[in-house]
């Protein structure tokens, strides 16, 4: 039985847990320090330890970053949704303060890796899992491995051209799915429309109370979600869509929306199999630790 440590760093919330086999064991939330990349390295560190303390056998440590790697996988090029983080060296700044190897991950890839070894996607042998949160990332999986492209930024789904000319994405492209289909962007343009501080959470539940500015602003984020999933439909044909992240757990409205959209749009060719995650806010932890325990030593 394979034990693992899979760490998985958010803009907000720093989740943690020890992966042993197929269960995650001592799992743990906690905030994401403000005060620069540094100190979330601090974090990360001291939780390894303590975690490592109860489970000597833990020796691999897997860390799941929101934010496109370098092809050798040390350093996140940029992580557009926290603040701070530019090229940064962060296998380096890990592997010094722990005195060991750890592996570093999108947060994305390493969530399609746990879906499709432990989650909706198991069985098949191609899958696309993306998650809408904070910004959107996808993970895609071809003949049960991580397509990862030349350059390690393949799946970089949030970043897509969708609305040239739209709103810009915390990378600075203008007309970004993310900036037009995040959390963020439902959340953003719900208190632009409302004119109040409204929740992403708030939007969906004022949309599904037929609230017309709500409707139509999450109505349009789903249907460019679902318009991305049948162009990558088009252009990998895979067999199961994997939808996760916070916004997901909105549940139903979520998902009839994508799915009546990527219908409309691959309709003509193929249709779309979309399934919910089934690890929910674990998928992250669970492939970090999957992550390193794949990777070779
Ligand atoms: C980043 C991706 C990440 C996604 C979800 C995007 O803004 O570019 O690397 O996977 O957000 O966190």
């Amino acid at each position: 039985e394979q034990v693992s440590i899979g760490v998985d760093v958010g803009g907000t919330k720093i989740a943690s847990g020890v992966l042993r086999g197929e269960e995650l064991h001592d799992r743990q939330v906690q905030p994401t320090p403000e005060t620069g990349w540094e100190a979330v390295l601090d974090a990360v560190a001291a939780r390894v330890r303590a975690l490592q303390e109860q489970h000597p056998e833990a020796v691999r440590v897997g860390v799941g970053v929101p934010g496109p790697l370098n092809v050798e996988r040390t350093r996140v090029r940029f992580a557009p949704n926290i603040y701070g983080f530019t090229d940064v060296p962060l296998v380096d700044g890990l592997e010094e303060r722990l005195g060991q190897r750890v592996v570093l991950e999108n947060d994305a890839k390493a969530a399609a890796l746990a879906e499709a070894h432990l989650g909706a996607a198991r069985g098949t042998s191609s899958s696309v899992y993306v998650t809408v949160s904070t910004g959107i990332g996808a993970g895609i999986v071809l003949g049960g491995r991580l397509w990862r492209g030349r350059h390690g930024i393949a799946g970089e789904l949030g970043h897509l051209t969708v609305v040239p000319g739209g709103p810009v994405s915390g990378a600075g492209l203008d007309g970004a799915l993310e900036a037009v289909a995040s959390g963020t962007a439902i959340a953003r343009d719900a208190s632009y429309a409302l004119n109040r501080d409204v929740s992403t959470a708030e939007a969906f539940a004022l949309a599904a109370q037929g609230h017309p500015a709500a409707r139509r602003i999450v109505d349009r984020a789903l249907k460019y979600i679902g318009v991305a999933l049948a162009d990558l439909q088009k252009l990998l044909d895979p067999e199961v869509f994997v939808l996760g992240g916070g916004v997901a757990s909105v549940g139903d409205a979520f998902f009839g929306g994508i799915q009546a959209a990527a219908d409309e749009y691959a309709a003509a060719f193929a249709p779309v199999t979309i399934r919910r995650a089934q690890l929910g806010t674990e998928a992250g932890v669970i492939g970090a630790a999957l992550a390193a325990q794949q990777e070779e030593t």
